[in-house]
């Protein structure tokens, strides 16, 4: 275990809590039933424990839980909703509005929707990565059908206007929907406020398990139609068919839970080691801070190093700390982080990048280690590039 390096890659996953993990283990063996079992006890305590899931996540975004439909994760619910959106209401139009710097999870559906014939505008973003709120305006028409913005990126962290967003969709008549996957639990969600209308959710970026999100599907004022992309039993009210996994249910329930419970601590606590490492690596000469420096995830710090290779960083880093850099091939290819070239950044730039993700279980020790690394790694690779 101590020769494992420091986890710092909180917005690829995070560990199971072991709180969240004991409030599961029940539901494996004990409780095992199907919650749409209703003619016995083990289809009861099970229904018991999605209802309670249900209920918790309803109220940590201001929602009734007849509006939290369960899915695989937020990529589920991000097709769900954008693909059930053009399904329902293409005969109101065909556009939809989107931005440079979304998750796969969003820009794909929407391109596989241009395939189909739906017009898509693809927002670009400022330098800080806010979107520029004039320019939606402008991009919204008769027949937009939908916004889908993030409340919070991936990988540098930026905090988009949201409430801003969803005012601008609810005077147009405009659906409105985020994807929330980094968002939820850490900062402040209220679909009542900020007017969204549809809103992607998933565990296992908040200490919960994998293979576990939700779709907050708004029933009033409007009423959101989806039209289901998986048909079946008719679960979740026809809009997401499949038995229910209920062990990730309740471990997804009990992750949120402890994750608002301790939201104001842990933002506090988060922000000063990100500061911290902030103010260490900005000693060196030519590093850069990616995204707005405070209209950001607590735990989030994404920097790009002038004038030396992505990949040989990526490799010093390695031995000491678990990273996320803009050379690591997100697929079969080696690309550019597009999220960082559409803040402007230069290939180089991009490349030669690192996303620390800090989370729950670091420590400020850990943070001076890293920091100390990455800071020799970087000089070694400058000198060695001069003795060339
Ligand atoms: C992780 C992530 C997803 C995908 O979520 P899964 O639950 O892993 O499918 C989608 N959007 C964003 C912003 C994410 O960070």
């Amino acid at each position: 275990m101590s020769h494992r390096p420091i986890y710092l890659d909180c917005h690829a996953t995070t560990p199971v809590d072991e709180r969240v993990l004991a409030a599961m283990l029940p539901y494996f063996t004990e409780k095992f039933g199907n919650p749409a079992s209703i003619s016995h006890v083990y289809g009861w305590e099970a229904e018991a424990a999605v209802k309670q899931t249900r209920e918790t996540l309803a109220a940590a975004i201001n929602a009734t839980p007849e509006e939290i439909v369960f899915t695989s994760g937020a990529t589920e619910a991000n097709n769900l909703a954008i693909k059930g959106i053009a399904e329902a209401y293409f005969q109101k139009g065909q556009h939809i509005i989107t931005v440079a710097t979304e998750h796969k999870a969003v820009l794909d559906p929407c391109q596989y929707l241009k395939t189909l014939g739906f017009e898509i505008t693809i927002l670009p973003v400022q330098q800080d990565g806010l979107i520029d709120l004039s320019q939606l305006e402008k991009a919204c028409r008769p027949e937009t059908i939908l916004v889908s913005v993030m409340a919070a990126n991936n990988e540098i962290g930026v905090l988009q206007p949201i409430a801003d967003i969803g005012k601008i969709c609810r005077d147009r008549n405009i659906i409105f929907h985020t994807d929330a996957a980094q968002a939820i639990g850490k900062i402040p969600l209220d679909v009542q406020a900020m007017n969204i209308d549809l809103m992607s959710l998933t565990a296992h970026k908040v200490y919960g398990p994998k293979g576990i999100g939700a779709l907050y599907v708004r029933r009033r004022n409007p009423r959101v139609q989806l039209a289901p992309q998986q048909h079946g039993g008719g679960h979740e009210r026809g809009m997401r068919s499949g038995t229910l996994y209920t062990p990730q249910i309740v471990g997804f329930g009990k992750a949120i839970e402890l994750a608002l419970a301790e939201q104001a601590t842990e933002t506090a606590r988060l922000t000063q080691l990100r500061e911290s490492l902030w103010k260490q690596l900005s000693q060196i000469a030519g590093i850069h801070l990616n995204g707005h420096p405070t209209q950001r995830l607590p735990g989030n710090l994404n920097i790009s190093v002038e004038g030396i290779d992505g990949a040989a960083l990526s490799l010093g880093l390695q031995p000491v700390m678990a990273v996320s850099s803009g050379s690591a091939c997100s697929s079969a290819v080696t690309a550019p982080s597009y999220v960082l070239t559409a803040l402007g950044n230069s290939e180089q730039l991009a490349y030669a990048s690192v996303r620390f993700g800090i989370g729950r279980f670091n420590t400020s020790e850990e943070i001076d280690i890293v920091a100390k690394h990455a800071i020799a790694t970087i000089q070694s690779l400058r000198k060695q590039k001069t003795l060339v």
